[in-house]
Formats: structure tokens, sequence, C-alpha cells
């Protein structure tokens, strides 16, 4: 999952606000709303001089003032903590701050452009805020509105009409500021939206893994196989191609647990699932059936095949290096081949009945079985 902001912006910059037992939410809130509102507050210098400048003395001083406001109730957060308080001081003034201006311009002719913000305004307050807080907002905001209209109808024509490429500029500047606002938004919008989903997939992939994977030797488990035969069952009754089971025990594996221990035991089942692993294609399916018990499938395989390849395994199995002790193992394997119309029990039983005549052949070799 992605920081954000990253911790060593913290440290290197505590003017966020945020401190690092803030929960993941409660920082990208904290961090977004102190530079969205001294971004704000940096823009309204800027507006505050552009109407001065142009001899709007009244509406210049509007947007200073805000930033002499805007400024103390941030540092009032750093000093204090308190970011309910922090977030409800600046909705209200960044609300009030377009209309103070309006009115001080004479009203919709001089200063529609505010209107802008009964769109930008809420959509923002329900991603920093919530949706009643935003709905609060919202409602004052088209209160203002309707303020706004009936000074409009009184005072507007005593206004000193502005030049339209002051009003233009002006809406321009507001509209502009509105979409880098959305986009910002958005774009942490999405982003959390993203790692969540991203989060809920890596969680769903892990509780795949505790219920298919075994968690010693890490392939499949017995119901993993269950699925997976299943399934090839299916295909097979449908295209009735070749489907091929080998089962496989190692040998006097008791003795291993009784002369070396439990964890030197352990240690044989990794090494000998590793190297069925290794040995199978990739379109086999290896999984541990219990204890030393394992069954791999080979779909598309005809048995001579599959038996051909289980003697490759048996003798490989002499090499195994466990735990770079002498000890060596060796196993006894099983080879049968499912038929169309049978249970998979059925299958399985055929395959521990050859496994089962190699055992009773003196071990470590590997027995067909096909009815
Ligand atoms: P055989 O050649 O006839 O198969 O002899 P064996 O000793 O391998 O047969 P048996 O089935 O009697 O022994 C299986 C042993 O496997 C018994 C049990 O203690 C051991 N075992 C089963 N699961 C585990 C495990 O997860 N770890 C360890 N270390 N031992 C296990
Ligand atoms: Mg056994
Ligand atoms: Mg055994």
């Amino acid at each position: 999952m992605t920081e954000f902001p990253p911790q060593g912006l913290f440290r290197r910059w505590p003017l966020l606000g945020v401190t690092l037992d803030d929960s993941e939410d409660l920082r990208l809130k904290k961090a977004v709303m102190t530079i969205t509102s001294t971004s704000i507050a940096l823009l309204a210098i800027f507006w505050g001089s552009f109407y001065i400048y142009n001899g709007y003395l009244l509406s210049g001083a509007i947007p200073l003032g805000y930033t002499v406001i805007s400024f103390s109730s941030t540092l009032y957060f750093f000093k204090t903590k308190r970011f309910g308080f922090f977030c409800a001081s600046q909705q209200w003034l960044i609300l009030l701050l377009p209309f103070l201006l309006m009115w001080s311009l004479g009203g919709f002719a001089n200063g529609s452009a505010v209107v802008i913000w009964a769109f930008f305004a809420p959509l923002a307050a329900v991603f920093f805020i919530d949706l009643k807080a935003a709905t609060r907002w919202m409602l004052a905001f088209l209160i203002l509105l309707v303020i706004s209209a009936v000074f409009d109808l009184t005072f507007a024509a005593q206004a000193r009409p502005m030049p339209d490429v002051l009003n233009t500029i002006f809406f321009l500047l507001n509209l502009g500021c509105g979409l880098i606002l959305i986009a910002v938004m958005l774009h942490y919008f999405v982003k959390d939206r993203e790692s969540a989903y991203m989060q809920l997939q890596q969680s769903e992939m892990h509780i795949r893994e505790l219920m298919l994977i075994d968690p010693l030797t890490g392939i499949a488990n017995r119901r993993h196989l269950d699925d997976r035969l299943s399934m090839e069952m299916d295909r097979l009754a449908r295209y009735g191609q070749h489907l091929s089971i080998i089962l496989i025990d190692i040998d006097w594996f008791k003795n291993v647990n009784d002369t070396y221990g439990h964890a030197m035991g352990d240690a044989v089942l990794k090494a000998f699932a590793h190297h069925l692993s290794a040995g199978f294609r990739t379109s086999d399916f290896v999984s541990r059936y219990g204890g030393e018990e394992f069954v791999v499938l080979l779909p598309n395989t005809a048995i001579e095949e599959a038996a051909a390849l289980a003697e490759r395994i048996r003798e490989a199995t002499k090499h195994i290096r466990i735990a770079q002790s002498e000890m060596r193992i060796t196993a006894s394997f099983g080879v049968t081949a499912a038929r169309t119309g049978e249970t998979m029990a059925e299958v399985l039983s055929r395959a521990d009945e050859a496994m089962y005549q190699s055992k009773s052949h003196g071990r470590d070799r590997v027995s067909m079985l096909l009815e």
C-alpha cells in the first residue's frame, strides 16, 4: 500500500499537523486539508492584491482578511491538534469568502464567478468531511445564494460596474482553482480506492492460500486435490482424454521420526515435496494427500507414460539431500488411470492399492494397476 503523505515528509515538515500515531485515513485528510487551506489562503493574497491594484479597495481587503484568519486557524490547529475545529472553521471561511467578495463587488453582475463554487464546494466537502457535513454546507450555500439574489435586486444598481475583462479573469481564475481542486480530490479518491481494493485482493489471496496450500510443504493440500481431481474427472467425462494418477508414500517414514526426531521428519517432507514439484511438469498437479503420502495428477498423460515418469522420480529420490545430513530416503509409487464414469474415491483407492503392491513387493518401486 502506498503511503500518503510519505512518512519522511512529516518528519521534515511537521506543519501538516499529522502525527505518526494517526491512521492512514486521518493522515490523508489532515495533509490534504492543510495543503488545500494553505493554498487557498496564499491564492487569496493574490486575489486581494489583484483587486486593490485595480482600485477595488474593499474587495481587496476581504481576501487579505481571509488569509489572516485562515492562517490563524491553521496555527491554532498545529498548537492544539484540534482537527475537527480546524475543518469546521476552514469550511465556513471558504464558504463565506466568495460571497463576501461578490457582495463587495456589487452582486451577481460583478461577481457571478463565485457561483462556480456551488458545484465544486459540496463535492470537495463530501471528500474531505462527510456526506452530512457536505449537505449542511450545501444548504448554507443555497441560503447565501438567495440572500445574494435579494441583495442584487436592492443594491446592485448602485454598484460600480466592473470592467468585463476583470470579470472574465476572475471567472477563469475561479474555474481553474475549482478544476484543480476536483482533479486533486479525484486523484486521491481513486488512489484510496485502488489501495483498498488491492488490500482486499491480497487478503482474498491469503485466505485462498490458507484454504488450499499445505503450510508445511507449501504445495497443494487435500482440499485442493479434491477440487482439482473433481474438475479433471469432469473434463475426462467430456473430452475423454487420459488422466493418470500417482500415489506416493515415503518408505519407513516412522523410523525417520523415531531415529532423527520430528523436526527431521518435517525436513524430509519438505524436501520430498520440493523434489516432486521440481520433477513433474507444471501442467501436472502435485499435492500432499496426508502425513507422508502425496498424490500427483497428470492430465493428458497415458498410464505407461505416467509410470515411466514415476520411475524416474523414484530413482532420483535416493539422491535427495536432507538438511545436509547423510540420511537417504526411498518411496513407493502406485500408478493408475481414471476411467470415465467412476468416482474420485474409486480412482484414489485403486492408486492406493497399486502403492500397497509396491510396499508388499519390497518398497522403493513403482506398481501400475489398470483395473
Ligand atoms: P511404510 O514404509 O510402510 O510406509 O512405513 P512408514 O513408517 O512410512 O508408515 P506409517 O504410515 O506407519 O508412518 C507414517 C508416519 O508419518 C506416522 C506419523 O508419525 C508420520 N507423520 C505424519 N504426518 C507427519 C508430519 O507432518 N510430520 C512428521 N514429522 N511426521 C509425520
Ligand atoms: Mg503412510
Ligand atoms: Mg510410509
